[in-house]
């Protein structure tokens, strides 16, 4: 039996297999086809799979064989400049054709170790309460503690769980088409440009010699599964612009439609979805493979901490918590694209409504956000802004943070140099650093790059007394992560110089990736604190349901106490006035 069985090698499931790897998880990849298919859907990738590949070290690769973009024009094809000020170190497009991409995923799959098994179609499945056997083709099995299905838009594995994919049924289609055109490159671009005016057409240069078209599929063959063929393209071809081109000698012809559907849910005991076997939406925006990535990202290092035994109650859960709202976000905006391409006269007039609103920065940067995903903020029930966020690749006095993540472990970044990960430096490494690009004292990290926590509270308090709104009890928020000892540190304000501190307390957060301590269960109570500059203070709560802890703050000097606390607890200082 190997740990985990993951069912389609295309962007997805290569990602996923080397995030598990990466945590020594045993991985096979099945993949129906005996061969690479050569041929791109997908021509680029956004600034958050840019970030991704930088944090796992794979960033120099792609920027070998891709070529950068600073170009707007994502949304609906609305072309605007890049924002300024974009949260990022890595503001720009990155155009790669797909099969590179999964060229450079396979090669780092295998480098990490992955058993890649080409030309094995998994045809059914079956699970109990230890594992899940995957029926293949051939008629072989193969038993495993978990499978992901990553087998694409048409997924078997979905198919056989009975997960419903609900949605918007296709309502028109497009052929691609790579293929050798007889017209001099200058008459393709002019006719292109003409016909572009009045329909949507797509006519570009593809690799030497070949051209890459992308034309309405109205009266080609009803039966979807089959490839349209030559003649099919020229009639289209001709219709449309009055020519064909001359093409001839194709490369590949497919078919794409603007279905829109989003999996009822991502899990199914053992078996879980990801990338377009969990969500399928038009090309829009350039967004289906880079959700895909972005889903096994998020997915990896939780199936390895499931895997091997450390992973809290509802960590695994928290991946379809977290990735079924992005995903359903993207299809959102693909469908509000879809209609601002439409051209019909209504349609328009919004399309340039839009436009002008996209002139203001906001509204641009918002959009590209959305699209390139670095505005995903992930729901961990706190207020903070920082928190649940990917952090950007920040400077470092010793390098790059991205630079520090390439072994997809948590990470506790710490400018104040009292903190700790005792108790978890199995799985989180601690870096002490006073760099000055980033303006909280410390954060924890998640393996896939989100805050899981950070400590604010010298921030938070200063803008509290600033806003002078605060009034009894006022209160001082701070998140912490694993094991962390959070230093209370004397503000110089008023109110803590009366020391007039009415309270501490510490509420868990809705899940912690890291399991705390079992301690005995207690009833689920908050207590405030009297008074925790004198002698014990003690709360007590419980989370999750099953472990309770204790917080015994020490004081450490006048005004000073350190609080010991669980991951991502969230602590209230409550003050008077
Ligand atoms: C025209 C077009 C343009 C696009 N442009 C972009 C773009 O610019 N940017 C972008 O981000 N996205 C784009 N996309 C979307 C992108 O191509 C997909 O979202 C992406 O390929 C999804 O990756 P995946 O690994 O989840 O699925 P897939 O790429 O579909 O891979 C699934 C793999 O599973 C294998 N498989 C299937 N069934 C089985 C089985 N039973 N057993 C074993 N193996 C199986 C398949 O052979 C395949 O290799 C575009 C799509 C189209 C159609």
């Amino acid at each position: 039996m190997v740990d985990v069985i993951i069912a389609g090698g295309g962007p997805t499931g290569l990602m996923l297999a080397s995030e598990l790897r990466l945590h020594s998880v045993q991985v096979v990849v099945l993949e129906k086809e005996a061969e690479p298919s050569g041929h791109a859907r997908a021509l680029g990738l956004h600034v958050r799979s840019i970030e991704v590949m930088d944090q796992r070290g794979l960033l120099e690769r792609f920027l070998a064989l891709g070529k950068k973009y600073e170009v707007g024009g994502f949304f609906a094809g609305i072309n605007k400049p890049w924002p300024g000020r974009l949260d990022t170190a890595h503001g720009y497009v990155l155009g790669i054709p797909q099969n590179l991409t999964e060229r450079l995923l396979t090669e780092h799959a295998i480098e990490v170790g992955t058993d890649i098994r080409r030309g094995c179609e998994l045809t059914g499945l079956s699970q109990d309460e230890h594992g899940v056997t995957a029926a293949l083709a051939d008629g072989s099995q193969l038993r495993a503690r978990y499978l992901v299905g990553c087998d694409g838009g048409r997924s078997t594995v979905r198919r056989l769980l009975g997960i419903g994919f609900p949605g918007e049924p296709a309502r028109a289609e497009w052929l691609l088409a790579e293929v050798e055109v007889a017209a001099p490159p200058e008459t393709l671009k002019a006719v292109a440009a003409e016909v572009r005016a009045h329909v949507r057409f797509g006519a570009a240069p593809h690799a030497e010699g070949v051209y890459r078209f992308v034309v309405d599929a109205q009266d080609v063959a009803e039966e979807r599964t089959v490839p349209p063929t030559l003649e099919e393209l020229k009639q289209r071809l001709w219709a449309l612009a009055g020519t064909d081109f001359g093409v001839h000698s194709p490369r590949w012809l497919t078919r794409f439609s603007d279905a829109i559907r989003l999996a009822e849910r991502y899990r199914a005991g053992r078996v879980l979805l990801a990338g377009d076997s969990a969500h399928i939406h038009p090309p829009m925006g350039g967004q289906g493979l880079n959700l895909g990535i972005q889903d096994a990202f998020n997915l990896g290092w939780k199936l390895a901490a499931e895997v091997s035994g450390w992973a809290p109650e509802g960590l695994l859960g928290s991946y379809q918590a977290e990735r079924h709202p992005v995903a359903a976000d993207v299809l959102d905006n693909t469908r509000a694209q879809a209609v601002l391409l439409s051209p019909e006269p209504g349609p328009q007039a919004v399309r340039r409504l839009m436009s002008e609103l996209m002139d203001f920065e906001e509204v641009n940067r918002h959009l590209i956000e959305k699209i390139t995903a670095i505005g995903v903020r992930y729901d961990f029930g706190n207020e903070q802004p920082l928190v649940g966020r990917r952090l950007r690749d920040v400077g470092l006095k010793r390098g790059r943070l991205y630079g520090l993540m390439h072994g997809g472990r948590g990470l506790l970044l710490d400018r104040t140099g009292r903190l700790s990960v005792a108790g978890w430096a199995d799985r989180v490494d601690y870096v002490v650093d006073s760099s000055e690009e980033l303006d909280v004292p410390a954060v924890l990290l998640r393996p896939d790059g989100h805050v899981h926590g950070s400590v604010m509270i010298s921030r938070i308090c200063s803008a509290s007394c600033l806003a002078g709104s605060a009034r009894p009890p006022a209160e001082f928020t701070g998140v912490v992560g694993s094991g962390v000892k959070l230093v209370a540190v004397r503000c110089r304000n008023h109110v803590i110089r009366r020391r007039r501190l009415l309270g501490i307390r510490v509420t868990a957060p809705r899940a912690a990736p890291i399991r705390a301590p079992q301690k005995a269960p207690s009833p689920p109570v908050s207590r405030t604190s009297a008074d925790p500059g004198r002698g014990a203070t003690e709360d007590t709560y419980s989370t999750f349901g099953v472990w309770a802890l204790t917080v015994s703050p020490t004081r450490i000097g006048r005004g000073a106490w350190i609080f010991p606390l669980p991951p991502g607890a969230l602590l209230l200082l409550t003050y008077a006035m």
